[in-house]
C-alpha cells in the first residue's frame, strides 16, 4: 500500500474542501489532458482561459492526432493528422496556454495500458502541475472509447504511479526527473459534477479557440456559438427560477477530486 505522502519537492498546503479551488491553488500550474485535438476547447476551453487570464501556466497534452475525424474520403489519416495538430497549436494560443504536446496515437485506437499510463506520468513529472484536467474515464456514460480511456489512464497516472519512485523508474533514473503528484483532479463530462467555474467573463475566447479547429466545426461562426450559449444559459435561469443555488449559468462543469497532502 502506497501512501499519499507528499512528494519532497511540494510545499504541502491543506485544500480547505469548502474554498474554491481554483483560488486556493494559483495562481500555480495546470495540465489538461485529453485523447482528440477539439477535446480542450469543448470541455475545458472557458475554464483554460480563465486560468491564464489569472496568471497560471497551462500545458495541454493530447494523446491522439484525430486522424479519423473527417467524412472526407479524399483526406488520408496523415494529411489530417497534420492538419489538426495545426488547428490545436492555433486553439491553444487562443486560450493563452503553451504549445500542445502530442503523443501521436490513432483515433480511436487508445489503449488503456502502461505505455499511455507512463507516457502521462513523463508529462506530470516534467512540468509539475498542481491541477489536472481530464475527463471522467471512471464512468460509463463518457461518450467516447478514447475519452474514456485518457480519463482513466491520466487518473492512475496520477494515483499512484507519478509519485512514486519505482513507477517508471528510467524516468527517474535516467531522465533525473522527480516525483510529482498534483493536489486535485476536475474531471469533464461527469454524470456528478460538484464543482463549476464560471467561464462568462471568457466565453468569447472559448468560442475562438473552438473555431481554430476549423476542419470540425462545419461552417460555425463566432455569433452562431455563441448565441446558443447565450440560450442555453437562458434556459438554466429559467430553469432555477433566478436563484443562485444551480451555480452560475455559464459554465463548465467538473466533478473535483482533491489528495491529501
Ligand atoms: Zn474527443
Amino acid at each position: 500500500m502506497t501512501s499519499q505522502r507528499t512528494s519532497s519537492q511540494q510545499v504541502a498546503r491543506p485544500i480547505d474542501p469548502d474554498r474554491d479551488l481554483i483560488a486556493q491553488l494559483g495562481p500555480s500550474r495546470a495540465m489538461v489532458v485529453m485523447a482528440h485535438p477539439d477535446d480542450c476547447e469543448f470541455v475545458v476551453g472557458g475554464t483554460v482561459a480563465l486560468l491564464c487570464s489569472k496568471g497560471w501556466e497551462v500545458d495541454i497534452v493530447v494523446a491522439t492526432s484525430g486522424n479519423k475525424g473527417t467524412k472526407d474520403p479524399a483526406v488520408t489519416p496523415q494529411q489530417l493528422a497534420g492538419v489538426r495538430e495545426e488547428e490545436q497549436r492555433r486553439a491553444s494560443e487562443i486560450l493563452g496556454a503553451n504549445a500542445p504536446v502530442f503523443f501521436g496515437f490513432g483515433d480511436g485506437e487508445l489503449v488503456d495500458d502502461d505505455e499511455l499510463r507512463g507516457l502521462v506520468v513523463r508529462q506530470i513529472r516534467l512540468r509539475r502541475p498542481e491541477l489536472v484536467l481530464t475527463f471522467d474515464g471512471l464512468q460509463p456514460v463518457t461518450n467516447h472509447r478514447d475519452h474514456r480511456r485518457i480519463g482513466i489512464s491520466t487518473y492512475d497516472a496520477i494515483y499512484p504511479a507519478s509519485d512514486d519512485l519505482l513507477y517508471e523508474p528510467d524516468q527517474i533514473g535516467g531522465e533525473r526527473l522527480s516525483p510529482h503528484r498534483p493536489a486535485a483532479i476536475l474531471f469533464a463530462g461527469s454524470a456528478a459534477p460538484d464543482y463549476h467555474v464560471d467561464i462568462e467573463s471568457v466565453l468569447q475566447t472559448k468560442v475562438r479557440g473552438l473555431l481554430a479547429h476549423t476542419s470540425q466545426m462545419g461552417g460555425r461562426t463566432e455569433e452562431g456559438l455563441l448565441e446558443m450559449w447565450r440560450n442555453r444559459a437562458r434556459q438554466r435561469r429559467e430553469d432555477s427560477d433566478g436563484g443562485d443555488e444551480a451555480g452560475p449559468v455559464f459554465r463548465e462543469d467538473f466533478r473535483r477530486q482533491i489528495f491529501r497532502r
